[in-house]
């Protein structure tokens, strides 16, 4: 099912650890109406800023698939309300600095351990806070997030 442009729902179904746990990620009626305004709202003006096609690491999340993720019990991800993305030829930095001053209204954008970038729509209803962060895993695999705009280029600090 076409979505816009240049996403379709598969590509926020799609998970290697559902297909492997068979778990059902088939994203529920009762929430298409939160990943179109994702996808209207966020990702298909980011493609059509960047000009360049946004890959969707990982999109919807289905309650079991979330818990065996370890994702936060209050993850976005369960409500299709958000994706982890990336763009070839752009680091995570500078994805997540191209949405954090760009007009879009996002609920959050996180730089998460220089790898992807979580972007996330509002609730439904909600005015989109626009929180700019930057997640980081400690050595003891605990994730550290930071907040405000400061963002911390991880590729660059390891280089
Ligand atoms: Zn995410």
């Amino acid at each position: 099912m076409k979505l816009s442009k240049h996403f379709v729902r598969d590509e926020f179904e799609i998970s290697d650890l559902a297909v492997r746990r068979g778990i059902d990620n088939r994203i529920p009626d009762i929430k298409l109406a939160n990943l179109e305004c994702l996808v209207k709202d966020l990702l298909q003006p980011l493609r059509d800023s960047l000009g360049q096609p946004v890959m969707v690491a990982s999109g919807y999340r289905c309650a079991r698939l979330n818990r065996e993720i370890a994702g936060s019990r209050n993850s976005a991800h369960t409500l299709a309300l958000a994706a982890d993305v990336w763009v070839a030829n752009l680091s995570t930095f500078d994805l997540t600095e191209h949405v954090a001053k760009s007009e879009l209204p996002f609920d959050c954008v996180v730089n998460e351990f220089g790898c992807w970038t979580h972007i996330q729509a509002p609730l439904p209803g909600h005015a989109p806070r626009r929180n700019v962060m930057t997640a980081h895993k400690l050595a003891n695999n605990h994730t550290r997030v930071s907040d405000g705009n400061r963002l911390v280029d991880e590729s660059r600090r390891l280089v």
